[in-house]
């Protein structure tokens, strides 16, 4: 097995957080370990609240937006806009894209280096600096596109 870039380590973002410094409260904790924790690293705000509230009943939807607000606004979170959907929340390590299910609007980061391509070409033809946290690429998930396998968007272009 191959190492996983994904390099998540909740302390490490808690301690340059008190360098920067910010103030380190539970819910910040709370909420930095949760998206650590998470499998796909990627929650929106109401997942967020959903899983905090298991081992946190009181945890207030207030506190969670506020929360956020802060962590985006010193850099150690970012908000990925979606299309149509709440927005994703990640931790801001490595630099990555995101491809973003239109159904269920899943939302996995997939390395950087997936556009490295299309990156050198823009840069080279059009002086243009692509920025990889900002790339959100739709499609269909493997659950959903199991599911669903003809119903591919739009109507038979006839034929
Ligand atoms: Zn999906
Ligand atoms: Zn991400």
């Amino acid at each position: 097995m191959s190492g996983h870039p994904d390099h998540l380590d909740a302390s490490a973002i808690l301690a340059r957080l008190r360098i920067d410094g910010a103030r380190v409260t539970a819910s910040r904790v709370a909420v930095v370990e949760e998206l650590v924790g998470s499998p796909t690293h990627h929650l929106t705000a109401s997942e967020l609240l959903e899983s905090l509230r298991v081992h946190r009943p009181g945890f207030q939807e207030s506190t969670v937006y506020r929360t956020l607000d802060r962590l985006v606004e010193v850099g150690a979170v970012t908000r990925i806009e979606v299309d149509g959907g709440p927005a994703v929340f990640h931790l801001a390590s490595a630099a990555h894209h995101h491809v973003v299910c239109e159904r269920c609007g899943r939302v996995v980061g997939v390395p950087a280096s997936l556009l490295d391509a299309v990156a050198a070409r823009l840069r080279r033809d059009h002086g243009f600096e692509l920025r990889a946290d900002a790339v959100t690429l739709p499609g269909r998930c493997v659950d959903c596109e199991t599911e669903h396998p003809a119903d591919v968007g739009g109507h038979g272009a006839g034929g």
